[in-house]
């Protein structure tokens, strides 16, 4: 039995009501909800010309995550002071939210492929609940719904309505099935431009991480706790600091072996002028 805890133990997981260790940051960020899209948040959430928005979708922080280049990770499921309250989710709200991430970065400019990305799904155990317990309750629930045909089906998006597996959790709710509490952890990797993944059709000295446009072609950066938009113009001044500083050091070799080169090329000339 003590072996079986020391095991559950080393599992990442977090207790509802805790508050998280860790800060909202340049790489961390907290959100309550799980409206990816700009397109899921709903209307009374939205800013109006009178009221700031209450709300903000989740692809903002993915997308400053991404042009930083630094990477980060949105923690869906915990507030803005670091309380965990978790997300109730089935196995078919979990495809979902995998599909929906899936499908958002789709619609980036450019896209966002799949190895820059990673989604988890982290336990969160109630008050009164043993981790033995919730373990159990996930592995049953998981198991409830692995209708493979349902898996299958296909999910809604970009839209604020709820999609047919929302309508299916209520339904289970009201007869009484409970589902498991998470903290949906989306992680941005840091750019790597060693990653063969990421060298593709680049021929340039610096390989740069892209700039993505996210689905509304708006472009954010990481700026400490917050989330800036930046204009074209920022992004080009930005993008030219980046190269220069990269480059210098590029630029110096360069230069000196240019130098080496034409003072080999200026001794050749001489040996010649001498043999005429
Ligand atoms: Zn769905």
């Amino acid at each position: 039995m003590r072996d079986m805890s020391q095991k559950v133990k080393k599992k990442h997981y977090y207790r509802r009501k805790d508050v998280v260790t860790i800060e909202e940051d340049a790489t961390h960020e907290f959100k309550g909800h799980r409206n990816l899209a700009v397109e899921e948040l709903p209307p009374w959430t939205k800013e109006t010309k009178t009221t700031r928005a209450s709300r903000k979708a989740v692809s903002r922080s993915l997308n400053a995550f991404l042009n930083t280049g630094k990477g980060g990770t949105v923690y869906l499921g915990v507030i803005d002071n670091g309380t965990v309250l978790g997300l109730k989710l089935t196995l078919y709200q979990k495809d979902h939210v995998v599909a929906s991430v899936q499908d958002l970065f789709s619609r980036y400019h450019p896209p966002v492929q799949s190895h820059r990305y990673k989604v988890k799904f982290v336990p969160v155990f109630g008050e009164g609940s043993t981790e033995e317990e919730v373990l159990r309750l996930i592995s049953k629930s998981d198991s409830d719904y692995s209708d493979t045909s349902q898996r299958h089906r296909t999910h809604e998006f970009r839209t604020y309505h709820y999609c047919w597996c929302d309508k299916d959790a209520f339904a289970q709710v009201n007869m009484g099935v409970l589902s498991p509490d998470y903290v949906i952890e989306i992680t941005i990797k840091p750019w790597d431009p060693d990653d063969p993944h990421n060298t593709d059709g680049v021929g340039t000295v610096v390989n740069q991480h892209p700039t993505h446009e996210d689905e509304e072609g708006n472009v954010y950066m990481r700026r400490q706790a917050s989330v800036v938009k930046y204009s074209l113009n920022d992004i080009a001044q930005l993008t030219r600091q980046q190269v220069k500083e990269e480059c210098e050091a590029e630029i110096r070799r360069l230069k000196t072996e240019i130098a080496s080169l034409s003072c080999q090329s200026d001794a050749e000339d001489q040996n010649m002028n001498h043999k005429s």
